[in-house]
């Protein structure tokens, strides 16, 4: 089995070869961080112009990479949301295209599923999981009852994880993406400022960083105001350790009341050192569970990730025709959407 599998959602191009879901034949992703480092975030029409130019440059690549050609496909696999529409369409069309051409199945990818199944590449999934997804806009805990059948039990209300570190990069001056910058300051400095830890002691698996963020800002701002210069390290490592444990108590508060085999940790934030480090201590406690991380090189978007997740919905049937659209608001009840 070998699927060319798109990945466009929002600002990586990537079209990756994947072989009976796991074996990765080629993997490229072509980022345009650096066109939307100087406005601070992702500007979706500047988005969807870089798909463009660069998406048959990715499919030749990858499958030139791989040392295969368009016959020797079983199917082609596509994120169709959620995302940027803009970002998504171009995937879309192009996966589409493929398909029409060379006759093969099209299988629509949820990118969410995709972040999950990106640790397929650390060892195989076993059901029941549960996943701790945590990325630039999503932070949710998911059960996953089989390989396509997903359920989320607790979410964000305001802002996503990820979103959250790149905000509070803004204020330290960090280029956008922070998140990884302020991993590593973390580890420098202490946690000297006991920011808030919030909803924790909520009798629900729901999260909540807007409150973490704006005692960030006023704390960052009352100083400036008095002329206090302030140990980033510090402020860097007290944020971190306030994300990590809220995020952490949640996942445990989960695997208590949910008997599982697996615990996931999946999405771009996953790629966090802090939080790799206190899941494997937390997990000790349950020698039951075991803790599939999803590889660093695979946390952020990439389309391996979706190939992966595509041969699990492909060995399920899933597959869509090519009046396929992008859902930019696509949530995880995809697969009864596909049957309906
Ligand atoms: P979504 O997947 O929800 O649609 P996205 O695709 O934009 O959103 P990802 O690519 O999965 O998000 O993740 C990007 C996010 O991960 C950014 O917010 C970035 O700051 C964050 N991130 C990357 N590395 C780290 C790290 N080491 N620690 C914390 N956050 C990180
Ligand atoms: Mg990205
Ligand atoms: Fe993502």
């Amino acid at each position: 089995n070998l699927i060319l599998a798109f990945e466009s959602s929002c600002d990586e191009t990537s079209v990756a070869v994947i072989e009976d879901g796991h074996k990765i034949l080629s993997n490229i992703v072509a980022t345009q961080i650096k066109s939307h480092e100087r406005f601070g975030g992702v500007v979706p029409e500047v988005a969807s112009r870089h798909h463009i130019e660069q998406i048959t440059f990715c499919i030749k690549d990858a499958l030139k990479e791989a040392g295969v050609t368009y016959a020797d496909l079983t199917a082609v696999a596509v994120t169709y949301g959620p995302g940027l529409v803009g970002s998504l369409l171009v995937g879309v069309t192009a996966a589409k295209m493929v398909a029409f051409a060379h006759g093969l199945p099209l299988i629509p990818v949820n990118h969410m599923a995709g972040h999950i199944y990106a640790a397929r590449f650390a060892g195989e999934l076993r059901f029941p999981a549960l996943a701790l997804l945590v990325s630039g806009g999503h932070t949710e805990l998911v059960y996953l009852a089989g390989p396509n059948d997903f359920a989320i039990i607790g979410e964000t209300r305001d802002d996503a994880a990820g979103e959250a570190y790149d905000k509070v990069g803004r204020i330290l001056g960090l280029t956008y993406p922070a998140g990884k910058e302020i991993d590593a300051l973390a580890h420098e400095g202490q946690d000297t400022f006991g920011f808030p830890r919030a909803m924790e002691n909520d009798d629900n698996y729901d999260f909540s960083f807007s409150g973490l963020k704006s005692a960030f800002i006023n704390t960052v701002h009352h100083a400036d105001q008095v002329g206090e210069v302030l140990d980033k390290k510090d402020l860097a490592a007290s944020f971190q350790q306030s994300v990590v444990d809220v995020l952490a108590e949640k996942t445990v508060k989960a695997l208590k009341n949910y008997p599982v085999k697996q615990l996931i940790l999946a999405g771009g934030v996953a790629a966090n050192q802090g939080l790799r480090a206190r899941l494997d201590q937390e997990l000790k406690s349950f020698a039951e569970v075991e803790l599939l991380k999803a590889p660093l090189k695979y946390c952020g978007d990439n389309a391996a990730m979706i190939g992966a997740a595509g041969y699990a919905a492909y060995q399920a049937g899933v597959v869509a025709d090519l009046a396929l659209n992008a859902d930019p608001s696509l949530e995880f009840d995809w697969l009864e959407e596909q049957e309906n």
